[in-house]
């Protein structure tokens, strides 16, 4: 079993977490069940996050009187010291425990630090003080705000997006990581539903020692998936290489992630799915991709009021306004004639 450290945190764990955002489309039945099963196949890393809706709460449901057994993970998207204690508070009452093991700023537009005046990070040293937090992380999506935390020396994690389909310069902030050891922990592994060979997207993060990579999952088969993985971790073979160069080729230059930081649009356009359409009808060819409300949900792009709130919102720097028209275009065929 592939084991990872994440930085000085102390913190061992199978190289698999568990990324707990999709557990609350279902039920808390389904979800307490999906969760144990990842437990007791040797899963012991589980993030979630205040925004996540129930998330927290189905994940204390399942961890109720084994707490010490799980590392959990959340996080706050809190821009004030006051938002700040009462989303740790409830993330603390809805995972019924005293303690968060990392606890992580949720995506911060800027990298908090001791005196820029928010008070944030000063609220996050209080919180470890008093033993409600073990560990300080920041997730983001930017890379400039990420770089800067892997500088500061304040961070014991970052989570960040990291795939086959990232650059050289995510590849920097990986290696920047492990020379600090700050722990680093690996979202959208399967870029948003873009990858579809998980034994690639899993082989490829096998590579790189001090990463620990949270599977985002909500069905029982696709845990299973990457279950069966943890005894017979696929490697990069060179079927798999060739896969990989072929996808890289297919998405390279442009592509929305899905992420949805650029939302909500005023003219009510979809953008995080819109942006994608064409892709996912492509990679992952499904009926479902194909209906009148999509079809519908696609024409309001024509409702662009061109105001670019959401390009200057897009972390990966996209001219989202164009690439929706682009794709409009291209996906405007797709659809039968009734
Ligand atoms: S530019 Fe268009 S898609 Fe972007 S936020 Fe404005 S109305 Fe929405
Ligand atoms: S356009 Fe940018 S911000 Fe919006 S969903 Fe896509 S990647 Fe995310």
């Amino acid at each position: 079993m592939q084991k990872v450290t994440l930085g000085k945190t102390g913190i061992t764990v199978n190289k698999n977490g568990f990324g707990a955002l999709p557990i609350q489309r279902i039920s808390k039945e389904d979800a307490v069940c999906l969760v144990r099963m990842a437990y007791d196949a040797g899963i012991t890393y589980f993030d979630t996050a205040r925004w996540y809706t129930d998330s927290e709460e189905k994940l204390g449901e399942a961890f109720e009187g084994m707490r010490e057994r799980v590392f959990i993970a959340t996080k706050t998207g809190a821009a004030d010291v006051e938002t700040f204690w009462k989303d740790l508070n409830t993330s603390l009452t809805n995972l019924r425990t005293d303690y968060i093991d990392v606890y992580q700023f949720h995506n911060p537009a800027f990298c908090p630090k001791p005196d820029d005046g928010s008070g944030l990070y000063e609220a996050m040293m209080e919180a470890k003080a008093q033993g409600k937090i073990r560990h300080i992380g920041i997730t983001n999506h930017r890379l400039a705000v990420a770089q800067e935390a892997v500088a500061s020396g304040l961070y014991e994690t970052l989570q960040f997006p990291f795939s086959y389909l990232s650059g050289r310069q995510e590849l920097e902030l990986v290696e920047a990581c492990e020379q600090a050891q700050i722990g680093f922990v690996a979202m959208k592994a399967l870029s948003g539903g873009l990858i579809t060979n998980s034994a690639a997207a899993y082989a490829f993060l096998a590579q790189y020692e001090n990463v620990l990579p949270i599977w985002g999952v909500q069905r029982k088969h696709e845990l299973e998936e990457f279950i069966s993985y943890i005894e017979h971790p696929p490697v990069l073979t060179k079927e798999r290489e060739q896969l990989i160069a072929g996808d890289r080729e297919q998405l390279s230059g442009e592509f929305c992630r899905g992420c949805g930081y650029c939302m909500p649009c005023p003219a009510g356009i979809e953008i995080n799915t819109c942006a994608r359409m064409s892709l996912l009808i492509r990679r992952s060819p499904s009926k479902s991709h194909l209906t009148e409300q999509a079809k519908e949900m696609m024409k309001n792009i024509e409702n662009c009021l061109h105001c670019g709130k959401c390009k200057g919102k897009c972390p990966y720097e996209l001219d989202t306004p164009t690439l929706l028209e682009k794709i409009m275009k291209i996906i405007s065929g797709y659809w039968p004639a009734r």
